[in-house]
C-alpha cells in the first residue's frame, strides 16, 4: 500500500511514510471490509462516513509540515486512523469528531493501541479546542463549504491549516499564518464527506439543540 499508492504517487517525506508503514489502515476498518483493508479508496465506517483513502491521508500529512515538538488539532476524528498517523509524528494531537458513536470508538481503540500523547473528544470542530489553542497545525478531514475563518484564530504564526473545502467541488488549500494575514495555496481536487454544523445536524434530526 505504501509503496504502491503512496510513494509511487509522490509523496516523499520519509517520517510520513514511515508513520504509514508502521500503522496498520486493517486496525481501522469494520470487520466486514478487512479484506479491502489497504484498497486505495475511502471505505465506509458506518453512519455515513468514511475512513479517508491511505493516499490522502499521507498527502495532507505531508502537505502540513509537521514538526517531531509540534501540537496538532484535528477536525473530523472518523475511524482515529489519521489521528493515528498524527500521533506517530507530533508530541500531541486534539481530535475532535461530532458523532459521538464514533468519537467514542475512536477514543478506545486509540488508547489500547497506547496513543498517549492523543485526545479526542466528542463536539463540534467549528468551535476549535480553544482551552489546548494555538496550534502548530491544524487538518480537516471532512470539508466546510468555505475555509473556516473561525479556526484560522487557532493557528500559531507559522502554523498550517490543511483543509478540504467546497461543496459540489472541493480543493485542499493550505492556508499558512503569517506575522500579518494569511497565504492560501491551492493543492489537489478531491472528495470529503461535508463538515457539518452541529446545530443543522441537530435539526436535520428533528431534534432540539438545547445547550
Ligand atoms: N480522518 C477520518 C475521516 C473521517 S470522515 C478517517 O480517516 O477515518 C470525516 C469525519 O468528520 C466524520 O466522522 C464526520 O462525522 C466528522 N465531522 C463532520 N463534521 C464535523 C464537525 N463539524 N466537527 C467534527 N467532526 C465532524
Amino acid at each position: 500500500m505504501v509503496r504502491d499508492q503512496i510513494a509511487a504517487r509522490g509523496v516523499k517525506d520519509l517520517v510520513v511514510l514511515a508513520a504509514m508503514i508502521k500503522v496498520d489502515r486493517l486496525l481501522f476498518v469494520p470487520d466486514d471490509m478487512r479484506d479491502m483493508a489497504y484498497a486505495d479508496s475511502p471505505l465506509p465506517i458506518g453512519y455515513g462516513q468514511t475512513i479517508s483513502q491511505p493516499y490522502i491521508v499521507a498527502y495532507m500529512t505531508e502537505q502540513a509540515s509537521l514538526g517531531k515538538d509540534e501540537r496538532v488539532l484535528e477536525i473530523g476524528t472518523g475511524s482515529g486512523y489519521q489521528t493515528a498517523i498524527l500521533g506517530e509524528i507530533v508530541r500531541e494531537v486534539y481530535s475532535i469528531e461530532v458523532n459521538r458513536s464514533l468519537a467514542e470508538q475512536a477514543s478506545r481503540k486509540l488508547e489500547v493501541l497506547g496513543y498517549e500523547n492523543v485526545k479526542v473528544k466528542y463536539g463540534d470542530g467549528y468551535g476549535g479546542w480553544p482551552g489546548q489553542a494555538p496550534f502548530d497545525a491544524i487538518i480537516i478531514t471532512a470539508a466546510p463549504p468555505v475555509i473556516p475563518e473561525e479556526l484560522l484564530d487557532q493557528l500559531k504564526e507559522g502554523g498550517r491549516m490543511i483543509v478540504p473545502a467546497g461543496t459540489t467541488h472541493q480543493e485542499i488549500y493550505r492556508v499558512t499564518k503569517l506575522v500579518e494575514g494569511y497565504k492560501k495555496e491551492e493543492l489537489i481536487a478531491v472528495r470529503f464527506v461535508p463538515m457539518v454544523r452541529y446545530a443543522d445536524k441537530l435539526s436535520a434530526k428533528g431534534e432540539r439543540h438545547e445547550e
